[in-house]
């Protein structure tokens, strides 16, 4: 039984299908489950041109597109969210979209949340294309004061 628990997700299969195994085979049950998406500041900038990190006057747009950012990313997270409670069951099960750098807004998230562990995937999006690690995980790893538990994604 863990206490309550944060799963950071880029909705990437492999991620989610080793997350989903290792809840079934432990059978494991969760009083919270935190699922969190964070929208990478840099990919909204690049949206806008590379605007929104200089000039003020693209105020408005920047907030527009912002919000069809976070739109977007709360209908993939309930759509995540389905998928997953098929194996995971939590007695309460939130999700979360932030905007940021990925790997601060993991970290800042588990300490606001005061979660009791962190469940990492390996990778991501680019899986098993490089490292033994993905970059965001290797970041998170570095800087959290968190426990933190390692699953190894899947390749897909
Ligand atoms: P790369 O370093 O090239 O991005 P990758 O995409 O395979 O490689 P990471 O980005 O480190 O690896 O992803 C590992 C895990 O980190 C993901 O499965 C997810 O749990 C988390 N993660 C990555 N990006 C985000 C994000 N934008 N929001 C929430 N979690 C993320
Ligand atoms: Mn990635």
């Amino acid at each position: 039984m863990f206490k309550k628990v944060l799963f950071p997700t880029d909705f990437s299969k492999g991620a989610e299908n080793a997350i989903k195994r290792f809840a079934k085979e432990n059978n494991l049950k969760i009083k919270e489950f935190i699922l969190l998406h964070v929208i990478d500041r840099y990919v909204i900038d690049e949206f806008m041109g590379g605007y929104s990190l200089v000039y003020k006057f693209v105020q408005k747009e920047l907030l527009d597109v912002e919000n069809k950012f976070t739109e977007k990313a709360k209908e993939d997270l309930e759509r995540e969210k389905r998928k997953l409670q098929k194996n995971i069951r939590a007695d309460k099960f939130k999700t979360l979209v932030k905007i940021g750098v990925p790997y601060e807004e993991i970290v800042k998230t588990a300490e606001e949340q005061d979660v009791s562990i962190i469940l990492l995937p390996s990778h991501g999006k680019l899986t098993f294309s490089h490292e033994v690690f993905g970059s965001v995980t290797m970041r998170v790893l570095r800087k959290t004061k968190k426990a933190v538990l390692l699953i190894k994604a899947e390749e897909v």
